[in-house]
């Protein structure tokens, strides 16, 4: 990996700091004072003078105005508007999951008789969703290889084809996808494309690339203390804005106060936290890459990474999460051993909190189409916000478990 990439790891997320900061905030201080943050209030019922009053703000407002608590509450909107700015976007809708901020704008845009192209490297229960609900509603769905050529594209593209789906880079699998093609190909088909741009907050602008819905699972990062569960999506444009914010209202989508005012809170921080995680998941990934055990580490700044140019090319950073495939001769039993012998990482689903994580890649996750499959067996590693040193101490002691329990 070359100097240039090592730096640019942390510094996308430096350039962020203030906006992170500034932003959501009310800009106006009155004279008798204000709270640095922004008050929760909960709410259902909006009481209204008079009816007029009422008639005039209307019941299905498509902007953040505040007339019933299924339509959002002040702080929602206040996220929504901090989130539009960091992606770059000119509306946020949060909703209650990050798999709501994916199954969302995919029943906005799709109808029954559509067609909807989804990468194969998609985050599971995305694929569940295509494969099921989508699937029952009319709507056909092909998947595509996350590194296939415009040519390739281009042929499974149909007259009926809605929406191109991306994220960049894959659950588990690492590849980074070449998104500016990707809006080409969809735009020039009228399709919408849709990017789950969970791992790049902030370190890819979405809509500078093409896309015109961009997804978060704010769980993850903004959240940052693996205390809520929230999602939101933000559009380019107006015309994809009424057509998001309507289904939003319809399907009831909306996210409680407090978790909102958790993940405000959580954003605050999230440039320093990321500066030092992703610093600390480099060197925990350097080390990884030097072991004997391993076959490959994929992290979008390591050239051997699937779609490493396009990262070099379109993001300012990297994040904190990335995947370690050992030896193809080394059993998913030894993994397992080594895996249940770790003391500082935590073995569950989810990541971007502030402690360490590791997840096995398991069988649904590797029944991908795509090239560049994980050969042997696969563990993903979140990096949180310990001393490095102690992360590699512990791993080290993992690999002899790994060792041990190989040669047994
Ligand atoms: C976690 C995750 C989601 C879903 O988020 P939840 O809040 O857990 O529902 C969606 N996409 C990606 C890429 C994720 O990592």
């Amino acid at each position: 990996m070359s100097d240039d990439s090592t730096a640019r790891v942390s510094a996308g997320w430096a350039r962020f700091a203030s906006m992170l900061v500034q932003g959501g905030r009310s800009e106006e201080i009155p004279s008798e004072g204000v709270f640095v943050n922004p008050p929760v209030s909960r709410g259902s019922t909006v009481l209204f003078p008079d009816l007029a009053s009422m008639r005039q703000k209307g019941l299905r407002s498509h902007d953040h105005e505040v007339v019933y608590g299924a339509m959002g509450t002040p702080i929602q909107h206040d996220l929504e508007r901090l989130i539009a700015q960091v992606e770059g976007g000119t509306h946020c809708q949060v909703v209650s999951s990050g798999l709501a901020a994916c199954t969302t704008p995919l029943l906005t845009y799709l109808s029954a008789g559509d067609h909807l192209l989804l990468p194969d490297s998609v985050y599971g229960p995305t694929r569940r969703f295509a494969d099921t609900m989508l699937a029952r509603l009319g709507v056909e769905t092909t998947y595509y290889k996350p590194l296939a050529t415009e040519a390739e594209l281009l042929e499974l593209m149909r007259p009926n084809t809605r929406v191109v789906f991306a994220e960049s880079p894959g659950s588990h699998t690492f590849e980074v996808q070449d998104v500016p093609m990707l809006a080409k190909v969809a735009h020039a088909h009228q399709a919408k494309l849709l990017l789950d741009n969970t791992w790049g907050i902030g370190i890819f602008q979405p809509f500078d690339h093409g896309v015109d819905v961009s997804i978060q699972a704010l769980t993850k990062y903004p959240t940052g203390h693996s205390d809520a569960i929230i999602g939101a999506v933000t559009v380019a444009d107006e015309g994809g804005w009424r057509l998001l914010r309507d289904a939003s209202i319809q399907l009831g989508q909306v996210a409680g106060p407090d978790d909102c005012w958790l993940t405000l809170r959580g954003l605050r921080t999230m440039g320093v936290r990321l500066e030092r995680q992703s610093r600390s998941a480099l060197r925990v990934a350097q080390w990884l890459r030097g072991r004997p055990e391993v076959a490959r580490v994929l992290h979008p700044a390591f050239e051997e990474c699937p779609g490493h140019a396009f990262w070099k090319r379109d993001f300012s950073g990297a994040s904190s999460l990335f995947s370690v495939e050992l030896r193809a001769d080394l059993s998913f039993n030894a993994m397992q051993d080594m895996i249940d012998a770790l003391a500082m990482f935590g073995l569950g689903a989810s990541w971007g909190g502030y402690e360490s994580l590791i997840l096995p890649t398991t069988g649904g996750v590797r029944r991908s189409i795509a090239g560049g499959v994980p050969e042997g067996p696969t563990f993903r590693l979140h990096i949180g916000l310990e001393d490095p040193d102690d992360l590699i101490a512990d791993l080290e002691g993992g690999f002899e478990v790994l060792r041990a329990s190989s040669a047994g």
